[in-house]
Parts: C-alpha cells; sequence; structure tokens
C-alpha cells in the first residue's frame, strides 16, 4: 500500500524494522520472529540494506519472501552506496514489477571495502536518490500511478557529517521539498530530543509525518554496539544508572531496557506521535512486551472485536 494511504487515516502508526540475516538458519529464526509479530497487525515493516556485496540481494529476498508469505506490507531500505543509476533504476523496476508499494530512500552506511571512494559514487546523498525515484514514479512503470512512496531519515540528534543543526535542517528539507512523504527517525533515548527536533520540523516548514525510531536497550553489548552504529546517540544517566544497577544480571538488564523503551512509547503517544518504527533487531520479545504494557490492541480476533 501507498504510504499516503498508510498515513492517511489520523492513527498513529506502528512499524517494525527487520535487517536480512546472512545465513539460512538465520532467515529461518527471523522468519519464526516475523510470524510472532504478525498478528500485532503493524501498518509496515521495512528491511535493511548492506552495505554491498551479496547481503543486498538479500533485502531483495526478505523483501519478496515477506509480501508472498505473509499480510504484511515491506519496505524496502535502499542506499545511494557504491551503487549507479542504472543499478538502482534496475532495483526500482524489480521493485515496481512485484508490486512493492515504498522505499526508504538513504544515503547508506561506507562500506568496508577497502579502496571504497564515497566520491566516485552517482549518487552522493539521499536527496539525488530521493529526486531519482521522483523521476522513476513520473515514467509511470509502477503500477500505482503516484509510484513508490518515499521515506527518509531525520536525525533528532543531530547527524555526525553535519555540526551545523541549521545546515543538517536544510538538508533534511531538500529531502522533503524534492518528495519524500515521511520521515523515520533515527533511535534516540530522550524523548525530549525528538519533540525539540519535530518542532524544529515544524519551523522550517517540514510538513509531512515523523515517526519515530525506538530502540530498546536488552543487553549492555547490544548498547555498546548501537552507540558504534547510530554513532552519537545519547545515553541519558537515567537509563545507565538503571543498566548499571543491574549490569551482572543480564534477565533484568533486559527487563529495564524494555520498561525504559515502555515509558519512552507511553509518553510519545501521549504527545501525538505520528507513528513509532520498533528497530527489533530480529526479535520479538521486547516489542511484544512493549505492546502489552502500552495496551495496544495486538490481535485479529481483538481487532474483529
Ligand atoms: C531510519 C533509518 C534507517 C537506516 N537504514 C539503513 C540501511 O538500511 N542501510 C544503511 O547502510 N544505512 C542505513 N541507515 C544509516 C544511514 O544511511 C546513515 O546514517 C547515513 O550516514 C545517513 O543517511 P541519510 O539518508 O540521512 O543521508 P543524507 O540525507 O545524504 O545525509 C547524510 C549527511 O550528509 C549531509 N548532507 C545531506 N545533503 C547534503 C548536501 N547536499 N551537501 C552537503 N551535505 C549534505 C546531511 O546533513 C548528513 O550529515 C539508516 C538510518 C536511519 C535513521
Amino acid at each position: 500500500m501507498h504510504i499516503q494511504d498508510i498515513l492517511s487515516s489520523q492513527q498513529t502508526t506502528f512499524s517494525f524494522e527487520f535487517f536480512p540475516p546472512k545465513t539460512p538458519e538465520g532467515a529461518e529464526s527471523l522468519f519464526q520472529t516475523i510470524l510472532e509479530l504478525e498478528p500485532y497487525l503493524p501498518h509496515f515493516v521495512s528491511v535493511t540494506y548492506g552495505a554491498g556485496g551479496s547481503t543486498r540481494e538479500l533485502t531483495h529476498d526478505l523483501v519478496l519472501r515477506l509480501k508472498t508469505r505473509t499480510s504484511l506490507d515491506p519496505i524496502p531500505h535502499l542506499t545511494c552506496v557504491s551503487h549507479t543509476q542504472p543499478e538502482i533504476g534496475a532495483i526500482l523496476e524489480r521493485y515496481a514489477s512485484e508490486g512493492i508499494g515504498n522505499i526508504l530512500a538513504l544515503r547508506g552506511d561506507p562500506p568496508a571495502t577497502p579502496g571504497y571512494r564515497r566520491e566516485e559514487d552517482d549518487f552522493q546523498h539521499a536527496v539525488d536518490l530521493v529526486k531519482f525515484i521522483r523521476k522513476f514514479n513520473d515514467r509511470g512503470v509502477h503500477a500505482d500511478r503516484r509510484g513508490f512512496g518515499i521515506g527518509v531519515a531525520g536525525f533528532p540528534e543531530g547527524h555526525p557529517a553535519t555540526p551545523n543543526r541549521l545546515v543538517e535542517m536544510d538538508h533534511l528539507k531538500a529531502k522533503v521539498d524534492a518528495g519524500a512523504d515521511y520521515i523515520v527517525t533515527q533511535l534516540f533515548f530522550d524523548n525530549h530530543d525528538f519533540y525539540d527536533f519535530r518542532d524544529r520540523c515544524e519551523l522550517a516548514g517540514i510538513r509531512v509525518p515523523i515517526l519515530a525510531g525506538i530502540m530498546p536497550a536488552t543487553s549492555l553489548s547490544g548498547l555498546k554496539r548501537m552507540a558504534e552504529l547510530a554513532g552519537g546517540t545519547r545515553f541519558p544517566a537515567k537509563l545507565l544508572r538503571a543498566l548499571g544497577r543491574c549490569q551482572d544480571d543480564p534477565e533484568r538488564v533486559t527487563r529495564v531496557g524494555i520498561h525504559y523503551a515502555s515509558e519512552q512509547c507511553m509518553d510519545l503517544l501521549e504527545n501525538e506521535v505520528r507513528g513509532i518504527h520498533f528497530y527489533t533487531l530480529n526479535r520479538s520479545d521486547a516489542t511484544r512486551q512493549i505492546f502489552s504494557s502500552l495496551g495496544l490492541r495486538h490481535s485479529r480476533a481483538e481487532n474483529a472485536e
């Protein structure tokens, strides 16, 4: 379904993000997670795109499997990194022919490949990819006359490559002006950062829905990995203190992380967030517990009541 249709009801959206596993065992375990989360009726699920090589085909495979074997609506991530215009064109044609409705357009994390030179990429920034998808949409190849719905990334705490937050907001606005339909944010642990970001978007004239990215910190090692991946994430002392109190007990660490994320979500819902996007790390337990603590209806049976 086109993201504009998904977002057109004034309901808060809930969505889940997965990454494509590299092994057949990982793929089966993810599919189990997906089956556990499917009854929660997310408005969409998204699938990340690797930095290069064969992992990229895995994104396509998972998207297609979700589309054909579940009732979920998958949104593939697509990145500028190491791609030429004809390659991106071919990917879009394939997704269009398979009935995929939306794309999350990103610059992407640079690959570890030695000799990679970003300046040689055909698309330097996500905005160039958004423009390219819009041109593709204008060709009328997609069965939906609007073409692909387009999402872009936003960074409530700022993106490390642009220390000047005013300039950064100009870059975000450029992506929206180029045709993005919605923004999904990087994870954050302090809702004030999100509310301030939302206000700054409003002041900049950015009117598209902003979906808040939430990731429960369920282990200390995960927290460290997260700090590396989402460079610059601020970990509030309140969270660190709570995790520190139980650092020798992994089960309690998980409970603390889930409790913290549940409170964040509760507060976001109180403050009229347009959507919550869960970084699931391919696991279902944390997301399921957060859902139940929020009192959300989460099964087909309940929805039919
Ligand atoms: C929701 C979400 C999903 C993600 N999924 C993936 C994924 O699947 N695969 C992956 O590899 N990475 C993913 N990432 C990581 C993301 O690709 C990186 O954080 C990347 O560095 C920024 O991506 P962007 O799309 O915001 O890039 P851009 O919008 O291109 O911005 C990148 C930097 O360049 C600056 N900039 C933008 N335009 C200009 C310009 N014209 N001139 C100068 N500077 C400019 C921006 O201010 C920013 O600092 C994801 C991030 C988020 C938040």
